[in-house]
């Protein structure tokens, strides 16, 4: 048929073909379209059961390549359009009014056959999380995400057997992570901003479980796309929430003597926790974070000529500045001498080397004090990406990290100096 023709070829060029190159290869594109025409046809022949059968397959068949629910949905919206406008040059208003029903229909029994595998999938990735946080013998304020995550699990479980009485804790007060919130988690989190963000954040998803809960209670006609997108929303903010926790640095290492004293930078012993931390929430949150080394360029010079109380001067002039320059959230460690080390939460590598730029280029212009002296220094700097979703998970260990780094910083020295290698 020429209609049936024609709209396969629009669909194909203004639907399909924004999301061809990303999503569909071109024999997965032709299957598709072959789908869409016995759906034309079967439309038009007014066979329903026909249509309803062939958007079932089409849907297994768009799971298994991974097409997210909106991209089908568009499409379904768009043939949806076509055939309404034929039906409506028909000006037959009961035709179009049941070919309305019919994809209202087609799009919630879709959004059923979506919900039932994202919630799967969903439970297969948190099972992930959990056991990578599991693996870590020492955990600090993550262990309190990881309660996060098994209530996650628990919705998700429960959507998936839609079963209300499996559902979990849908009172924000009362689920694990919202009792540490309410008492330990306050004393922990010192930033009152950060603090009011975690809460509104697991407020929000709180309500939309007890959103889903209801709605899955109710005598009326369960709308599962809806479901799906709420339940989309909560991975959201679930996400947000680990990343967020990111950004607070524990009261633990604030409040001890943890700080070394000349500079009041952390000192090394804690490098090891830190490390651990950030790489656990990068995991969880597939995310990458970045690690810099930095090294005083000709210290000794300065020990040599002004006396190595001078010296001290300096490195505190130093360590002052660069927790001035970079941001309250990275982690500034004196991990030597004149040597520091600087971890930044959830951050990829150019945006690492921005902020080190940045300061490289300001410490060149700062004048340091001594006695009536005014004098300026430079530094070298090595940084590298951690990427614990790496196959090989001793790549990214701690040793491997702080090797890696030091030869980058070991490359800035002999490429000469005041500058950065990644
Ligand atoms: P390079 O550019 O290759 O790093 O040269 P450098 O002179 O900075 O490097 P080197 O490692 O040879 O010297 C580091 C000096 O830092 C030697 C040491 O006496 C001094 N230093 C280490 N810790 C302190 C400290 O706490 N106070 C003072 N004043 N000096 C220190
Ligand atoms: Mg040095
Ligand atoms: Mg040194």
């Amino acid at each position: 048929m020429k209609k049936i023709d024609e709209i396969l070829e629009e669909l194909e060029l203004q639907i399909m073909g924004a999301n061809c190159k990303v999503f569909y290869t071109e024999d997965e594109k032709n299957s598709i379209l072959n789908y869409y025409k016995q759906v034309l046809h079967a439309l038009f022949l007014d066979k329903r059961d026909k249509v309803l059968e062939i958007f079932h397959e089409l849907s297994n068949l768009k799971i298994f390549q991974n097409i997210p629910y909106s991209i089908f949905f568009n499409e379904i919206e768009f043939i949806k359009n076509k055939v309404a406008n034929k039906v409506l040059l028909e000006r037959n208003a009961n035709k179009l009014f049941e070919l309305f029903e019919l994809f209202r229909e087609i799009e919630n029994s879709i959004a059923k056959i979506f919900l039932s595998s994202y919630s799967q999938e969903l439970i297969n990735k948190n099972v992930l999380r959990i056991r990578a946080i599991e693996i870590f013998k020492e955990k600090k304020i993550i262990k309190y995400y990881e309660q996060h995550l098994d209530w996650l699990n628990d919705l998700a479980f429960s959507i998936h057997n839609f079963d209300t009485n499996l559902f979990p804790q849908t009172n924000s007060k009362l689920c694990e992570f919202g009792k540490w919130l309410d008492s330990d988690g306050k004393m922990t989190i010192s930033n009152n901003s950060q603090y009011a963000t975690l809460t509104l954040a697991h407020d929000k998803l709180h309500q939309l479980s007890s959103r889903i809960k209801s709605h899955m209670s109710s005598k009326n006609k369960i709308e599962y796309m809806l479901i799906l997108s709420m339940l989309q929303k909560c991975e959201y903010l679930s996400i947000d929430i680990g990343i967020e926790l990111s950004f607070i640095k524990s009261s633990e290492y604030m409040q001890k003597a943890h700080y070394d004293t000349l500079t009041k930078l952390l000192n090394r012993n804690y490098l090891d926790d830190i490390y651990e931390n950030e790489f656990r929430l990068a995991k969880l949150t597939d995310k990458t974070f970045s690690i810099a080394m930095c090294d005083l360029d000709h210290f000794k010079v300065i020990n040599d000529t002004y006396g190595h109380e001078s010296g001290d001067i300096v490195l505190k002039s130093f360590a002052s500045f660069l927790k001035a320059t970079l941001r309250e959230t990275d982690y500034i460690i004196r991990y030597g001498g004149e040597e520091f080390i600087i971890i930044f939460p959830l951050t990829p590598i150019e945006n690492g080397i921005k902020l080190l730029e940045r300061f490289r280029v300001n410490l060149e212009n700062f004048n340091i004090q001594i006695a009536t002296k005014k004098i300026n220094i430079t530094a070298s700097f090595g940084i590298i990406e951690v990427d614990p979703s790496h196959a090989d998970r001793y790549e990214f260990n701690i040793e491997n990290s702080i090797r890696k780094v030091d030869q980058k910083l070991y490359l800035a020295k002999t490429n000469g100096r005041n500058r950065i290698e990644s």
